[in-house]
C-alpha cells in the first residue's frame, strides 16, 4: 500500500479539543497510520515524505449543507468545493433532493438543482450515477421531503393523505435502507408549506429508526424564526433523532438582533434532544426567485433568469428602474430564477457562527450563472476573516466547526478527526494566506494558501490544480 509522511505540520485535529501541535501523519493507502511527533525519526528514512514546515494539516472538511446531488454527477471534479478544502458535502438539503423523483420540469425550489437530473427512482440509482461519474469529493445523501411530496402527493395545496403519507414513508424507508442517512425538509417553500405536524412526523418517525438525521430549512426564518424552530425541534424529539437547523438566520431588517433569543431557544432545546445548526459566513442568502421577497428595503442580486440569462449579476432594483417597473413585477418577468439577498446583520451572523453548537454548510447554488460567493468562499472565510482576521473563532475551533462537529452531527465515525485508523481525508493549508477571493462581484474566484488536498488517501488537489477524483457515497457506519 502506499505510504506518505507529512512531516513537521501543524496539526489541527477536529476535535476541537487538543491544542494544535507539531507533529507528523503517515498515511497508508486509504487510512491514517499513525500520528506522532518523532514520526521523521523513527520510520525508515526510504520512505516518501513531504515537508509540512508552516502549514496546518487538518482533517478534510465537510460540507455539511450543500445542494451538490446533481454537481456530483454533472461536474464531478467539484472545483468550487475541493479548491476550499472541502472532502465531503452533505447533499439534499432543504427538502430538494434529486432522489426519488423524476420529472423533467421540476418546479422551483427544486430546479436550484440541474433540471434534467430528475431521474433517479431510487437512491440505489441516484448512488450508482455518481459512481459512475466518480467524482473528486465524497457524498452523503439526505433525502427530500419536498422531492418525496412531488412524487406522491396529488394536491400540493393540502397536507398528505394517509395513503399518500404510507407511500412517501415506504419511499423514504427503502432509501435509507439503501444508504441516505437522513431526512430534510423545507415548508418555507410552496411545495412543502402545506405539510402538516403528521405529514413531517411520520416521515421523521422512519428516518428515526434506521438512525438517521433530520436537516430543517424553517418554516420561517424572520417574524416567526422562534415558532418555527420550535415547531422543528418537536417534531424531531417526538421522532426521536438529531435535528440540524440548516443555515440558520435572522433574515429581514426587523428581525436583526433577534439570534440573542434564537439561540437561547436552541441552548434550552438542546437540553432536552440532540440539535445543532449550520451557518454560512455571509450577510445575503441566496434562494429562488420570490416576490415575497422583494420589499423594497432588501437589496437584491440576481444569480440567474431564465428569461432573462443575461442580467445575472445585476441588482433588481437596476433592472426594475430600467423596465420602469416595481421590484415584484421584475421578478415576475425574471422567472424562473434566482437571487441574493442582503436580509442579514453581521452581529447575527457573527453570534451565531461563534456558538459552540454551529458547524458550516456552504449552501452553495452550483448551478447559479453568477452564483453568491459562498459556493467557492465559505470554508476559507470562516478562518481568514471570523478567525485570523477578527479573532472570533481560534484555529481550533475554526476547523472543528469545519469538520469533526459536522462528522459527529452526521454520525459519521471516521472522519472529521485525525486519528490512527481514521479515513485519510486531509487539508494542508497556510494558515496567514488561507484566503477566500470570491466576492459577490466575481463569484467564481477560487481561494488561496490551500496546499494540498487527500481524499481518501489520494492526492486530490495540489496548488490550484486538481488530481485524482477519489470521492465515495458514503453511508452510515
Ligand atoms: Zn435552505
Amino acid at each position: 500500500m502506499p505510504e506518505l509522511l507529512l512531516h513537521q505540520a501543524l496539526i489541527v485535529d477536529g476535535s476541537g479539543a487538543t491544542p494544535a501541535w507539531r507533529g507528523d501523519l503517515l498515511l497508508r493507502g486509504d487510512r491514517i497510520a499513525a500520528l506522532g511527533t518523532e514520526l521523521h525519526r523513527e520510520l525508515d528514512a526510504s520512505l516518501p515524505r513531504r515537508d509540512c514546515t508552516g502549514m496546518v494539516l487538518a482533517p478534510g472538511f465537510i460540507d455539511a449543507h450543500s445542494h451538490d446531488d446533481a454537481a456530483l454527477i454533472t461536474t464531478p471534479e467539484m472545483r468550487p468545493k475541493l479548491s476550499q478544502g472541502v472532502c465531503t458535502v452533505v447533499t439534499g438539503n432543504c427538502g430538494i433532493s434529486l432522489l426519488p423523483l423524476l420529472s423533467s420540469e421540476p418546479p422551483p425550489p427544486l430546479n436550484l438543482l440541474a433540471r434534467e437530473q430528475f431521474r433517479y427512482p431510487s437512491f440505489t440509482a441516484w448512488r450508482a450515477a455518481v459512481q459512475a461519474a466518480q467524482p473528486a469529493v465524497n457524498a452523503l445523501a439526505l433525502v427530500g421531503h419536498t422531492a418525496l411530496r412531488l412524487r406522491c402527493v396529488s394536491e400540493l395545496g393540502r397536507a398528505a393523505t394517509a395513503a399518500e403519507r404510507a407511500t412517501m414513508c415506504a419511499l423514504l424507508d427503502q432509501a435509507l435502507a439503501e444508504g441516505a442517512m437522513g431526512l430534510s425538509s423545507g415548508t418555507f417553500y410552496a411545495p412543502a408549506a402545506a405539510a402538516d405536524a403528521t405529514e413531517l412526523l411520520a416521515l421523521a418517525r422512519v428516518a428515526a429508526r434506521h438512525g438517521g438525521v433530520y436537516a430543517v430549512h424553517l418554516r420561517d426564518e424572520m417574524a416567526g424564526v422562534m415558532a418555527a424552530i420550535q415547531e422543528a425541534a418537536d417534531c424531531a424529539h417526538k421522532a426521536g433523532l438529531p435535528l440540524v437547523i440548516s443555515h440558520h438566520k435572522c433574515a429581514g431588517r426587523k428581525q436583526w438582533g433577534h439570534s440573542l433569543q434564537t439561540l437561547a431557544l436552541i441552548e434550552r432545546l438542546a437540553e432536552r434532544q440532540a440539535l445543532g445548526l449550520d451557518v454560512y459566513p455571509y450577510l445575503a442568502g441566496s434562494t429562488v426567485l420570490r416576490e415575497d421577497l422583494a420589499d423594497g428595503l432588501t437589496p437584491i442580486r440576481l444569480t440567474w433568469s431564465e428569461a432573462h440569462p443575461e442580467l445575472a449579476g445585476r441588482w433588481l432594483q437596476d433592472i426594475a428602474s430600467d423596465w420602469a417597473c416595481s421590484e415584484p413585477e421584475a421578478v415576475a418577468r425574471l422567472q424562473p430564477g434566482g437571487a441574493c439577498y442582503f436580509q442579514m446583520q453581521e452581529e447575527d451572523v457573527s453570534r451565531i457562527l461563534a456558538h459552540p453548537l454551529t458547524m458550516i454548510g456552504s449552501d452553495g447554488l452550483p448551478h447559479d450563472r453568477f452564483p453568491h460567493p459562498r459556493l467557492w468562499g465559505a470554508f476559507p472565510r470562516v478562518w481568514a476573516h471570523y478567525g485570523r482576521e477578527r479573532g472570533l473563532l481560534s484555529l481550533e475551533q475554526a476547523v472543528h466547526k469545519m469538520s469533526g462537529l459536522t462528522a459527529q452531527r452526521f454520525g459519521l465515525k471516521d472522519r472529521g478527526v485525525l486519528r490512527a485508523g481514521a479515513a485519510a481525508d486531509l487539508v494542508l493549508f497556510d494558515p496567514e494566506r488561507f484566503t477566500d477571493r470570491a466576492d459577490y462581484a466575481q463569484p467564481t474566484l477560487p481561494a488561496i494558501g490551500l496546499e494540498a488536498v487527500w481524499v481518501n488517501g489520494q492526492a486530490a488537489w495540489e496548488r490550484g490544480r486538481p488530481l485524482a477524483r477519489a470521492g465515495r457515497v458514503l453511508s452510515r457506519e
